[in-house]
């Protein structure tokens, strides 16, 4: 298996001595090797490993060579999703939503310090029609103190609507930002189970990873994967295989109540993220939800026919302080991948496989 590794492993150091004619060639003679079929997507994953030009990419590609005996069809579209799927996207709108919420922020700041700046020449231009107003005593001082204190009122009407107009700006601006927050809330929930999606877990595994960092609190991550599930939907259809999804989700947020943040991360793959939590301490939570699921019975609403039982296999790993979101990440994938191998229905510790940090 190791000299399988060896042999097809492409360093980024190589970049320089092949034409991309060469690495073409690399990539499909690499994809034969690994058992991988070549459709565009996988050339694209391939050729990309075989120009060494994302060194991640290639770390994540050389772990899965290391522990498997050939990457294959399945394992080549994952790791394409991971590099070339909807996350780019994903992390493109939160950029954006970013960038919105602070040019409200500068908007709210020029607008309140212009109403603070309109009370101020309200209050100053009252004082003056005051102090004029007690000094008057001849016919023409009289005229002009009126005429000063009827300036001074019009100046102060029209200072208040100002006041006023800018204020209700301000408000809109507001409810605006708030508008943005729940879109951005709502954007962040899966509609078919109702728990977090993929952009969720990427949001709260950066946050979360950053604070083990600082805390130095463990930190750890559970991926579950429902066995077999394609066979339960041509079986039974899409729609009962949607009630077996929104099921799991169920039992996940239940059975991790405040412990943790449950997430789709994408068709009928589950990440639970889990702060303060030691890697024994989220396997025995990986197996409790293991055993959850497997004695679930299920059966149609109308007609009660039983739909047999449902099994989840589960990666599960530990943050290692330094290391990258994205190596974290690629350990329980490939812990997950392991307990798959291993026959389904089990729970795997990435420690299991001897996997290292890839940084
Ligand atoms: P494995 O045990 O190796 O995970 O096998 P599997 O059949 O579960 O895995 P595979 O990747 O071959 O198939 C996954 C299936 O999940 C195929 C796809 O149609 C189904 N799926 C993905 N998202 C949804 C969804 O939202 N609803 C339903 N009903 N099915 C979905
Ligand atoms: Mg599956
Ligand atoms: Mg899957």
């Amino acid at each position: 298996m190791f000299m399988n590794a060896v042999r097809t492993q492409v360093r980024p150091s190589q970049r320089v001595q092949y034409s991309s004619q060469e690495w073409a060639k690399r990539a499909l003679q690499l994809m034969s090797e690994q058992g991988v079929s070549p459709t565009p997507r996988h050339y694209q994953l391939w050729y990309t490993y075989a120009s060494g030009e994302a060194p991640l990419l290639n770390r994540m590609i050389d772990n899965c060579i290391a522990h498997t005996k050939r990457v294959g069809d399945e394992l080549s579209e994952r790791l394409y999703l991971k590099f070339f799927g909807a996350k780019g996207e994903n992390a493109l709108v939160q950029e954006t939503g970013q960038l919105m919420h602070a040019e409200l922020d500068k908007v709210i700041a020029r607008l309140n310090s212009a109403e603070s700046d309109t009370t101020r020449f309200g209050n100053v231009l009252m004082e003056y029609g005051d102090d004029i107003a007690d000094l008057a005593d001849g016919d023409g001082i009289k005229a002009l103190v009126s005429g000063l204190a009827r300036e001074t009122k019009e100046m102060e009407i029209k200072t208040r609507s100002l006041e006023s107009e800018l204020k209700k700006s301000s408000e809109e601006i507001k409810k605006l930002k708030a508008n943005l927050d729940t879109a951005r809330a709502e954007s962040m929930i899966d509609d078919l189970t109702g728990i977090g999606n993929r952009k969720q877990f990427d949001c709260v595994l950066k946050m979360a990873t950053e604070d083990s960092a600082m805390s130095h609190q463990p930190l750890s991550l559970v991926f579950g994967d429902v066995d077999h599930f394609k066979k339960f939907n041509d079986t039974w259809g899409h729609k009962l295989g949607d009630h077996v999804l929104k099921l799991v989700a169920q039992q996940m947020k239940i059975l991790i109540g405040d412990r943790g943040t449950p997430t789709r991360y994408g068709g009928e793959e589950f990440a639970i993220i889990m702060p303060d939590t030691t890697l024994s301490d989220a396997l025995a939570f990986a197996e409790e939800l293991r055993i959850s699921v497997s004695k679930k019975q299920m059966k149609t609403k109308a007609t009660g026919v039983a739909l047999g039982r449902i099994t989840m296999s589960f990666g599960v790993t530990q943050y290692m302080a330094g290391e990258s979101m994205d190596a974290f990440v690629e350990r329980a994938d490939c812990a997950l991948y392991a307990a798959k191998s291993a026959g389904r229905n089990k729970v795997i510790p990435a420690d299991a496989l001897q996997i290292t940090a890839a940084e």
